[in-house]
């Protein structure tokens, strides 16, 4: 069956036809994605009143995409203790957040009960604030420093209160790109396994890919796909989120930048052959609001949130560090043609602005 008929009538797209989705022009894309996203959605575009905090930037990995990390271009180590943390939040939480977000580096030093000890008294203090927390390669990372198995470590951030695990560390699965742009980090395999295990728990969690650095639109593709397999046997993926590589501050030395054009075709592509994955993020911190708007007629439903503050996209150039105000928020979304819907970490409408 020829590409286009598959896309006309709504059938699931396989590996090759996947790759070829890149080769149609951004209207044709935009047309099945938009026709799939109002089938879901209509002009609804969510949102979340949240809060981004990164504890440490102190790392026992060496990324060569990461300028968030302390090293020789970022020199400026930090770690946070849990008493500033809960200013942090106490603060975020008069503003009304509803989910922090908390995504640290690799510190073998801060210790495992640093780690947990934030989730636990910040569930203490804050009951109704949902925590997202800890990627799976911060899971692999923790639970080999400690000599747990991912069971073991999952089973401790339940109990420290952690309620769902953000996309990151996902970066791009293809080993060999993995192995140039993060080696030693947590592999693509135990990333999987690591969502499939929490999902397995009856908790949900999202999946990000980094782009526009030194993979090929293949490995993109190859990259959604293990995703949605993984998404046909287990169900628990919320959302998907398409980071575009930042080039500032780090080693990997990529110096042209992914267009505008090519960022809207991912999304659309992501909403086409991602048929089991409900929401398609486009992460403005990333991407900038302005390219984020126009995404949302290229397929994507969620613009993240108000994030208040953000240290790992920002330290490599994006424009995102003091995030943005919600009536600032709200009023772009009315302005771009949409309905903006506050929701809550699960996907819950919560107010229809
Ligand atoms: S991306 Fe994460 S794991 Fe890699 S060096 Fe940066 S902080 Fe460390």
């Amino acid at each position: 069956m020829e590409l286009i008929e598959k896309l006309e009538a709504g059938e699931r797209i396989g590996y090759e036809e996947g790759v070829w989705l890149y080769d149609l022009d951004l209207f044709t894309l935009a047309k099945y994605a938009d026709k799939r996203r109002k089938e879901l959605y209509g002009k609804k575009s969510f949102f979340n009143i949240n809060r981004h905090i990164n504890p440490t930037n102190i790392c026992k990995d060496i990324c060569k995409f990461c300028a968030f990390s302390a090293n020789r271009k970022n020199p400026n180590p930090y770690t946070l203790s849990h008493d500033e943390i809960l200013k942090i939040v106490e603060e975020a939480s008069k503003r009304g957040i509803k989910e922090v977000h908390i995504v640290s580096a690799h510190n073998d030093k801060a210790g495992l009960e640093w780690y947990m000890g934030i989730f636990k008294k910040i569930k203490e203090r804050f009951p109704h604030i949902h925590i997202k927390a800890l990627t799976a390669a911060e899971v692999n990372f923790l639970a080999k420093e400690y000599g747990l198995s991912f069971e073991e470590m999952i089973d401790m951030m339940i109990q420290s209160g952690v309620d769902s695990m953000p996309g990151g560390g996902a970066e791009i699965f293809d080993e060999e790109v993995r192995e140039y742009i993060c080696k030693g980090k947590v592999s693509s395999d135990e990333w999987l396994h690591i969502h499939r295990l929490w999902h397995q728990k009856g908790r949900k969690s999202n999946a990000t890919m980094l782009f526009g650095h030194v993979e090929r639109r293949e490995h993109r593709i190859d990259h959604m796909l293990r995703l949605r397999a993984l998404q046909d046997e287990t169900g628990g993926f919320n959302c998907f989120i398409p980071l575009i590589y930042q080039r500032e501050n780090n080693y990997l030395n990529v110096q042209e930048f992914v267009t505008g054009q090519e960022y809207l075709k991912t999304i659309a592509i992501a909403r086409i052959l991602l048929d089991n994955i409900p929401h398609i993020k486009a992460y403005w911190a990333t991407s900038t609001l302005g390219l984020a708007l126009v995404a949302q007629e290229f397929g994507a439903d969620d613009l993240d949130g108000t994030i208040e503050r953000e240290a790992i996209q920002s330290a490599a150039g994006a424009k995102s560090r003091y995030g943005v105000a919600l009536e600032e928020f709200v009023a772009l979304i009315k302005d771009s043609g949409f309905v903006p819907v506050e929701r809550d970490s699960l996907y819950n409408e919560l107010k229809v602005w």
